[in-house]
């Protein structure tokens, strides 16, 4: 094939970003941690909950656990002044640590794990695995901890001693999902000894833990032209990034003049139904936005007037076409990767875009120049859901719904085209900017 017949490349620094940002973000903790470091160099600064707001212009984020909002005051905007939100969430299904984890069986020393969220267990079977996530110490303070070393694994029954396997493999998710590290006695407080030295702390120093596994193998392209990338919690860290990106885009684009206060709102828990203090059933975003109402001298009437202008579009993965199942999709619904970020539709309200919302989406996406596809479930499948709908229902503002489509969703290694991260970036910022 000769070089002219090969599709032209984007700029792919977006892309390269976001696998930076994906190797560095294996715990919701560390997700909003590179998600801020990426706002700080933009000049947006940090608050605290506890203390009093002001109003002035520029950009500010709070942090609860594994969440973030972000936003930025233009000049000139007045209290009333709605905002332009984007919603996406920062977990992903995996295997978090139990609270007693040092066990083992017949000579092996293992660590108990619990099932986060919505595994395809299988996708965990036979990978090197890593320990990320919060140390929680004695004086009160907080630690986040990666460990990149191969140091756990599911590892799978040969296919000797299972030789129905390919009629379909059965797991039984307390007895053969406990990942092996080691050879010898279970011994009591050994996993927290070696994660304290990772850490840099005494392990005495530790009172408590939220500790997940992640596969070590970085992500990457793929595919004869590289045109593809698979890595690990594309849903949604994909989304998380794109939408910091554009976020700081807007700002480095000058911010200035805004006919909308730019929002992006990255929560946690969505895999498990967003119902926590960082979760998108939480108080967390209403409170915020009020807050920044009251900040700029804003009553109650102010803020009511603003949610009333509100529009959130709400970014979350979505499927592709896949070609061995097609039958599966919806025929007159393909999405494929590289076509463009997706339009999700469900009127049954798993995802919350109505026609109004389409046009929004539509209008975002050709302001940006960007290509977009529709999403809608074979109506013989069950539809997923996401923040969307919840979102909507919470702050009673009109919300979309989008994402991208990929393959592999909630495996423990996910697949996308490798150039929808930079279209969704380009349609978000587009939005963000009204
Ligand atoms: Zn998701």
């Amino acid at each position: 094939m000769s070089t002219a017949a090969r599709p032209a490349y984007f700029d792919r620094t977006h892309t390269d970003d976001l696998i930076a940002y994906l190797a560095t973000s294996p715990s919701p903790f560390h997700a909003v941690a590179s998600a801020a470091e990426r706002l700080e160099k933009v000049g947006f600064r940090r608050i605290s909950e506890t203390d009093a707001w002001d109003g002035a212009t520029g950009g500010r984020y709070v942090i609860r656990g594994g969440a973030l909002i972000a936003w930025y005051i233009p000049e000139g905007v007045g209290p009333q002044t709605p905002f332009r939100v984007v919603g996406s969430h920062t977990d992903s299904p995996n295997l978090r640590v139990k609270p007693v984890p040092d066990t083992g069986s017949a000579g092996w020393r293992q660590v108990a794990v619990e099932i986060y969220g919505g595994v395809p267990l299988n996708t965990w079977l036979d990978r090197d695995l890593g320990l990320s996530g919060r140390l929680a110490l004695r004086d009160g303070t907080t630690r986040l901890v990666q460990i990149d070393e191969p140091l756990l694994r599911v590892p799978q029954l040969a296919i000797h001693l299972d030789r129905q396997v390919n009629d379909g493999l059965k797991l039984d998710k307390q007895r053969h999902l406990t990942p092996i590290w080691g050879i010898g006695d279970v011994t009591e407080g050994l996993l927290m000894e070696f994660v304290a030295e990772r850490a840099g702390v005494p392990a005495g120093d530790i009172a408590g833990w939220d500790l997940m596994t992640h596969d070590v193998q970085p992500p990457s392209y793929l595919g004869r032209n590289r045109e593809m990338l698979a890595g690990p919690r594309l849903d949604n860290l994909l989304s998380v990034h794109a939408s910091t990106a554009a976020l700081a885009a807007v700002v480095a684009d000058g911010g200035g003049k805004l006919p909308y206060i730019p929002v992006i709102a990255a929560f946690d828990h969505e895999e498990t139904g967003s119902e926590s203090d960082t979760g998108a059933q939480g108080p967390l975003l209403g409170n915020v936005l009020e807050r920044t109402v009251h900040a700029r001298g804003g009553t109650s009437e102010d803020r009511a007037r603003a949610l009333a202008g509100t529009i959130c579009l709400s970014s979350d993965m979505g499927h592709a076409v896949h070609p061995n199942y097609s039958e599966r999709h919806e025929p007159g619904h393909h999405p494929m990767p590289n076509g463009g970020p997706i339009l999700k539709v469900n009127v049954n309200n798993r995802y919350a875009t109505d026609g109004i919302g389409r046009a929004v989406f539509a209008a975002a996406c050709e302001k940006a120049g960007v290509p977009w596809q529709t999403f809608v479930s074979n109506n013989a499948m069950p539809c997923g859901t996401t923040i969307g709908p919840i979102t909507a229902a919470r702050l009673g503002i009109t919300t979309v719904d989008c994402g991208i489509a990929a393959l592999s969703m909630h495996s423990a290694r996910e697949l996308c085209g490798a150039n929808d991260p930079y279209l969704l970036a380009g349609a978000i910022k587009a939005f963000l900017e009204g």
